[in-house]
């Protein structure tokens, strides 16, 4: 190794922080560091390559890496125009806005540009609380999300969030946030098997809202397939039987699109495998396939609307900002992301190749701790178990052996 990378790793050791990692594993070790990538391989400091199975680490440079016209788009609106408040226009981000709208046809909606899926989770809280209280005049602003659904970082995202290991240590988190149980066969949550099992996973979601108090409750995120819960599909009745109760007690439906969006899953946007027309649409990711940071709100004209009925309501309108929602070049970064995505037919390879995928992948459900392979598109799962008659869930040590040797064999 050369002095120039020892010195960089032994930087890297003592200056970053790493996300989501335990640094006690890098006292006698090094963490990975890439410096270069094309099309689906990363290399590494060292010059080891990697094929790079989860799109960034976190299903996002959906496009692939080294895509010079992205390149290009971008560092020409920066020259051109690189920012003003969103307060104004620009030209890509009303561009952006009218070609999302078009790739999203069972409604019309408006897109509230911010910068993270955090955040595009955040303005639809605010919204969803801020529109039931202009239409109804009542204190409507609960929110239900499911276990196992991850919707972010910040600490209202984070209090919508089902999955305990995320949460804790940083209560208290955010009042107002009430959780369901998921969609999961193969682990249901109440001991039933589909189709026999009266769909019990949507009317939870009735249950909750009468437990909560109709009154009380203005919406329900979900992300359309679980991502990091672990790849978990509903069955399809699931969406139009929560959509027909959450408009029986005119709660919102807030789908998280921020993994599912943009191709993973072989659609523009997961929800489009089901039947359902979401009020609220969130989205980042894939969006710019990380090319530049960016995510949206997509809000159905219906709820907008409710934000300009009384002009003598002073307060009556969505008082918010991002700032970094009105950097230009990440809307034309992202123009030039959906343009590749059509001219190359993404959405179909991503049909076809994920086929492919899940049925390679199946034959590993003959091994012996392997539980059950999942997924749709290019999003794909294998769930580890101890005991595939008990279905108890692998050690995490496992999982990390077989990560690791995954790793050692050149894929991530
Ligand atoms: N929603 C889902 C479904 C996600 O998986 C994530 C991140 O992984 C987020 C929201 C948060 O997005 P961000 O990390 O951009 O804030």
């Amino acid at each position: 190794m050369t002095q120039e990378l020892s010195t960089l790793i032994e930087q890297d050791k003592q200056n970053v922080w790493h996300h989501l990692v335990q640094h006690r594993q890098y006292l006698n070790g090094e963490p990975p560091i890439y410096v270069k990538a094309k099309g689906c391989t990363l290399t590494d400091i060292h010059g080891r390559e990697y094929l790079d199975a989860v799109s960034g680490g976190v299903w996002c440079v959906n496009v692939g890496y080294g895509r010079e016209s992205i390149a290009r788009t971008v560092y020409e609106q920066l020259l051109e125009m690189p920012y003003y408040a969103l307060s104004a226009g620009n030209i890509p981000t009303i561009r952006l806005a009218g070609k999302i709208n078009g790739l999203m046809p069972d409604r019309s909606r408006r897109i509230f540009f911010s910068n993270s899926g955090s955040e595009a989770n955040e303005k639809a809280f605010k919204m969803a609380r801020l529109y039931a209280r202009l239409k109804t005049g009542k204190e409507k602003y609960k929110i239900l999300y499911r276990h196992r659904d991850y919707h972010g970082t910040t600490l209202a995202a984070l209090s919508a969030t089902g999955q305990e290991e995320r949460r804790m240590g940083f209560g208290p988190l955010v009042p107002g946030f009430e959780m369901v149980p998921e969609s999961f066969c193969y682990r249901c949550p109440f001991d039933a098997a589909y189709p026999n099992c009266d769909l019990q996973c949507a009317h939870a979601v009735e249950k909750a809202i009468l437990a909560a108090g109709p009154d009380s409750v203005t919406a329900f995120i979900t992300e359309p397939i679980t991502a990091g819960g672990g790849i978990l599909v509903p069955v399809p009745e699931y969406f139009p039987t929560v959509q027909k109760i959450c408009r029986k007690y005119d709660v919102l439906l807030i789908i998280d699109e921020v993994v599912c969006g943009f191709g993973r899953t072989g659609k523009w946007f997961g929800y489009q495998h089901f039947d359902v027309q979401p009020d609220m649409v969130t989205m980042a990711k894939g969006m710019a396939s990380a090319y530049q940071p960016l995510s949206a709100t997509a809000v159905s004209v219906e709820v907008f609307d409710q934000f300009l009925a009384d002009p003598s309501d002073k307060f009556g309108y969505f008082r918010d900002i991002s700032t970094y929602g009105g950097c230009a070049a990440s809307c034309a970064a992202s123009l030039e992301n959906l343009r590749i995505i059509e001219e190359e037919k993404l959405l179909e390879r991503v049909t076809d190749m994920g086929a492919y995928l899940l049925d390679k992948l199946r034959e590993l459900e003959e091994l012996p701790k392997v539980g059950q392979v999942r997924g749709r598109g290019l999003f794909a799962g294998v769930e580890f178990v101890n005991d595939k008659k008990t279905r108890e869930p692998a050690d995490e040590s496992l999982v990390g052996r077989i990560l690791a040797l995954a790793a050692a064999d050149g894929v991530l």
